[in-house]
Order: structure tokens, then sequence, then C-alpha cells
């Protein structure tokens, strides 16, 4: 008997509806280009917003961070002692975040792993934006609290909810800052306002706004001035800060009973020393200047009003995150692959990460790209739109 033919089923399910995902090899540090099974690429699809993951400084603290710490931390923080490495982080994210404190986990999907849970048992009920990201469906599964899903960026829809269950002592509205699929953005000023008006906590997750929104890259919350107005904001180092690791920011106290009791902070190792030394040199380089953020913007704007002048259909996002969108998957596939021939790695994006129908090229732009690489880009988007007939 084969105990595993249920997995043959599935891949061969997987492959037959044209979801069968081959993951290309990258066989250099991730810069503008990249080089992938020996061919020199300009990359198009990674979430180094700032360039930061092959930068020279980072790696130098890291490099630093090994020969003072070693490369592991031996055990879990409440166990085996937390090093002064992390207790520098937390700190910088704090100050950096304007939050009286924060926390340091080992990736941004633990942070909602950590929070949800934590904080909501099964009497308390969660509101959830439709369109949020897996990792807080994922925290919000842990959780037995009740849910409430509201219709996509809808503060109506949020605020009905809201009302319905106004009589539990005990409510906590999640949300994306910057949804990771369409670039766009919470409505936060006026989930603030609801939130305030019915007595609810907010959590905002800012994977995709740190180091992007907000004065020098301080994420969501500073871009819509709502400092001491939402509860928590949790976020990755893995992207514009181009390292690894997950932090937590908001009040002492919330962060002191994270420390107590959030599992993923108790069972789980905390992040190694040259993560954080890198993590903490990238929080520097932002606090010293703007200069890196005002390059993505540039970009983005630069690389966004040409696709549309191409005559692409690039969405509604409001930040770097610049979906091109197709329809098809098939259209998206074939188009990915053509880019690739041409010089250019942009993943398609299609069902089930976004509706069907909805396939797109999601594009991330990058402070590492230069002027040049961006001409190269849409020189190629321009061909390869030509030839498969999305554009004229
Ligand atoms: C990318 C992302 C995460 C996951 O972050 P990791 O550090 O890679 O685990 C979590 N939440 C959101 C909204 C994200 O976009």
């Amino acid at each position: 008997m084969n105990k595993l033919a249920f997995i043959d089923e599935a891949l061969a399910d997987l492959r037959e509806k044209g979801l069968y995902n081959t993951i290309r090899t990258v066989e250099s540090s991730v810069g503008a280009w990249v080089t992938i099974e020996g061919k020199r690429v300009l990359n198009m699809c990674s979430n180094n917003y700032l360039g930061f993951a092959n930068d020279p400084r980072l790696c130098e603290a890291a490099k630093r961070a090994i020969d003072q710490f070693g490369v592991g931390p031996g055990a879990v923080r409440s166990i085996a002692g937390t090093m002064s490495l992390h207790v520098e982080l937390e700190e910088c994210i704090a100050r950096f975040k304007g939050t009286e404190a924060a926390l340091s986990v080992q990736s941004g999907l633990n942070t909602n792993l950590a929070v949800i849970p934590l904080l909501m048992d099964k009497e308390d009920i969660l509101f959830t934006d439709e369109l949020n990201h897996a990792s807080i469906i994922d925290g919000v599964r842990l959780s037995k609290a009740q849910r409430a899903i509201y219709p996509h960026r809808d503060v109506d829809g949020l605020a009905r909810f809201l009302e319905e269950n106004k009589g539990i002592a005990k409510k906590l509205i999640i949300t994306d800052g910057v949804f990771s699929m369409d670039g766009d953005l919470a409505p936060l000023p006026g989930i603030a306002d609801v939130a305030e008006k019915y007595g609810a906590m907010i959590m905002v997750d800012d994977a995709h706004g740190e180091g992007v929104l907000g004065r020098n890259g301080r994420g969501i919350v500073d871009h819509f001035h709502l400092h001491g107005r939402v509860d928590i904001e949790c976020g990755t180092m893995s992207k514009a800060f181009g390292v690894m690791g997950g932090y937590i920011a908001g009040s002492a106290k919330i962060v002191e009973y994270l420390r107590q009791r959030a599992r993923p902070f108790l069972f789980s190792s905390a992040a190694t020393p040259p993560d954080v030394a890198a993590c903490i040199a990238a929080i520097g380089i932002l606090e010293a200047s703007d200069e890196p953020v005002r390059k993505l913007w540039d970009n983005a704007r630069a690389f966004k009003s040409a696709l549309k002048d191409l005559g692409y259909d690039i969405g509604v996002s409001e930040t770097p995150i610049t979906p091109v969108m197709l329809g098809e998957a098939s259209t998206a596939w074939d188009f990915s692959k053509a880019l690739f021939a041409e010089g250019v790695f942009a993943t398609a994006i299609a069902f089930p990460t976004v509706p069907r129908g909805k396939a797109r090229i999601r594009v991330m732009l990058s402070a590492a790209h230069s002027g040049e690489d961006l001409n190269f880009a849409i020189d190629r988007f321009a061909k390869v739109g030509r030839r498969l007939g999305v554009i004229r």
C-alpha cells in the first residue's frame, strides 16, 4: 500500500491546473541584478525595497557580530538569557517606531502567531480585513476568539460589525498596513476612529510599510500621524530592512505580556547574532538619512508612469508595489517566461495568491535600481507586452 499516494495526487493536480511552482535558484547576492541559472537578470520581484539585502554596511555589521557573539543564540531567550544585541535591536525598533517598547521574534509570520492567540480568547472577537496576509489568517486560526471578516478596506462595514458586537468586551481589529498583492493602504485613520468609538484595540501588520512609508520609512502609523492610536505595530525585518526577523512594537505593558507568554518567543530560539546586528545597522542608516526611501519612491513613480504610458493596467497601488494586471494565469506565466528570456526576473502571481482572473506580474521597485536599470526594464516590458498582445 502506498501511504503517500495522496501526495502524488495532490502534486499531479497542481501540475494539471498550472499551479505547480518551479522556484528559481539564485546564485548571487540579492541586488538590482541577480544571477539565476548562470544568467545575469534584472531583479524586479524581491522585497528588497532599499537595496539593504547586500548593503556592505549591513554585511560588515553581521561579520563583526559573528566575531563577538558567534553565529547562534544557544536557545530560547527566556531560558538561556538574552544577548545584549537583541536588547539593543528592541531599543532601536521602539525608538524608530516611536513606541514605548518592542519585542523581536524570528520572523514576520511569527509576530502574528505571537500576538493574536495570546491577546484573544474564546469570549473575545477579532475583526479582520478579508485580504489580510496569510500569516494573519494563521494567527487568527490559532486563536479561539470569534471572528468577523470585514470587506476589504471597508470602514463602514467594519463599523457595522463593531456595532453588532458591541456587547463583547474585548475586541481587536487586525489589518495589513500595505496590502502586498495590490499595494493599496489600510484606511487606518478611519479604522482608528471607529476603534475608539467602540473601545477596540488595533493591530497593524506593517511588513510592506516600514522602510517605505512615513518619515525615513517609519511605517504606516507615522505616515498617517497615528502615534498613540494604534495599539500594536508588527512587521518584518526581511523586506525593506533586507535581513530576517520580526518585531512587535507597542506599549511597555503589551510587550511585557508578550515576553512572558507569547509562544514563538518562549518556544523558538532567537534570531542569530549576524541577523540582529544587520537589522540594527539597517535602522541606523534610516535614522541618519531619508535618501534610500526617497530613491525608492522616485524609482517607483518613474516606473509606474512609464508602464501607464505603455498602456498597462497597473491596478490601484499607492506604494512601490506595482501589479501589472494580465488576467489569466497562463498569460502571466508566459509573460514572466518571456521577460526572463529578455533578462528581467519578475514572477507571475496567480490563484490562490490572488483571485482567479486577476493574475499578474508583481513588479517590486527598489532603491537599488539605477535609472539605466529602469529603462532596461521598461524597454523589455514594451517588447514582451506587444509580442504577447497585452499592449499595442
Ligand atoms: C511578508 C509578510 C509577512 C512575513 O514576514 P516574514 O518575516 O517573511 O515571515 C507577514 N505579514 C505580512 C503582511 C507580510 O507581507
